[in-house]
């Protein structure tokens, strides 16, 4: 069951700030407030997904795939592309996920390790 008061939902909405890299009618990338790496960039899709399965499970292809566009577009964007990137979306209690609203975090500007 999708929560339309999490954090990320608040974003969308603007009722919580967020500093934007990229937004269009379909997706929203902003900074990660608590960054782990030089470059750490969080994408959420606005429509309303608890994690990737969901947004998986309740798009078309053509949604999926524009998301994971984007997500390169701005990947390229964050002049990361050359140098090298992770790109993870934590699931669930096993996954580590705080927010429950699908997302992706782009990470790099230098060597990721999430061990960290
Ligand atoms: P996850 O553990 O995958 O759910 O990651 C949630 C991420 O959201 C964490 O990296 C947080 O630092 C980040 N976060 C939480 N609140 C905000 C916020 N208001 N603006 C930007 N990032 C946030």
């Amino acid at each position: 069951m999708y929560d339309k008061n999490n954090i990320f939902a608040k974003i969308i909405r603007g009722e919580i700030p967020c500093e934007k890299v990229y937004e269009d009618d379909e997706v929203l990338f902003f900074k990660d407030i608590n960054p782990i790496a030089k470059v750490h960039v969080l994408g959420i899709p606005k429509s309303q997904c608890v994690d990737f399965s969901d947004f998986i499970s309740k798009n078309t292809p053509t949604t999926i795939s524009e998301f994971f566009n984007k997500t390169n577009l701005v990947i390229e964007k964050l002049g990361i592309a050359k140098d090298g990137y992770k790109v993870i979306s934590n699931s669930g209690i096993n996954g580590g996920q705080e927010v429950p609203h699908f997302h992706i975090h782009i990470l790099g500007g230098q060597k990721v390790n999430l061990s960290n």
